[in-house]
């Protein structure tokens, strides 16, 4: 049995100020919600403030990128021993912002899921396909593809340590979600996959989740699939309520 998880992306916004009063806000509403892991992902400027604001409390830090260097002369970038400095169990990486905006290929994907379960953080990696993959009935060849070359060289020690985020681009902020049964089959393309390459043990453990557009009206009829096993959330998340009700959602499953 699959604990579920939610994760919430807030991506470039929030203020210190603003991240900490979402993160306290969070703390009093999510209680009481043993069944469910719940972490939070703030831009990196919030990191240390969050992680005070959510002490004592089930809620997680994760951070939203990561260099694949440990240290060194690379300007601007943020090391997974910075991350792990700042308490963050978790990390985002592949997301489709990043694979467009950033050009990040499944090679840079890869060096980077690497370099955080190395480091002992749990890897979300994000794949998914664009509108016109999935018009086009490619939606399966690239995921398959993306999961290959990201997941490639890793030992079966390190891949237990990988959460997989099936990410529509197409779904991603666009009030457009995949339906659950849509998702759900993507999602047991993956768990077949990821036997093939990883075993059938270790691919019954690794949790996917969905993203793209979850909100209250639609997650608990996501999280009722069998393959579902959480959210990647990122407009919901940055509103404790709303983001506390998808929570509700996946502790109801
Ligand atoms: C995301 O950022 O990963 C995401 C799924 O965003 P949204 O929920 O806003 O579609």
């Amino acid at each position: 049995m699959r604990k579920p998880l939610i994760v919430g992306n807030w991506k470039m916004n929030n203020s210190i100020a603003e991240s900490v009063d979402l993160a306290e806000k969070l703390k009093k509403v999510i209680k009481d919600m043993a069944g469910v892991d719940v972490v939070v992902t703030p831009p990196f400027t919030a990191l240390g403030s969050v992680r005070n604001a959510i002490k004592g409390s089930i809620i997680k830090l994760g951070a939203q990128n990561l260099f694949w260097e440990d240290k060194g002369a690379y300007t601007g970038e943020v090391s997974p021993l910075m991350i792990r400095d700042l308490d963050c169990e978790y990390v985002i990486i592949g997301h489709s912002e990043r694979r467009e905006y950033f050009k990040e290929s499944d090679e840079i994907v890869n060096k980077k899921i690497k370099a955080a379960l190395r480091n002992k953080l749990k890897a979300i990696v994000c794949v998914g396909e664009s509108l016109k993959e999935r018009e086009e009935n490619k939606t399966m060849q690239v995921i398959e593809s993306q999961i290959k070359k990201g997941l490639q060289g890793l030992s079966l020690s390190e891949a237990k340590e990988l959460i997989i985020a099936y990410e529509p681009v197409w779904a991603i902020g666009t009030g457009r979600n995949a339906t659950p049964a849509q998702a759900n089959e993507v999602h047991a393309y993956i768990r077949k996959l990821l036997s093939q390459i990883l075993n059938e043990g270790i691919a019954s453990n690794i949790k996917i989740l969905y993203g793209g557009s979850v909100k209250p009206s639609n997650s608990a009829e996501l999280m009722s699939e069998k393959e579902i096993d959480g959210a990647l959330v990122g407009g919901a998340s940055l509103e404790a309520e709303s983001f506390a009700q998808i929570v509700r959602s996946a502790c109801m499953v």
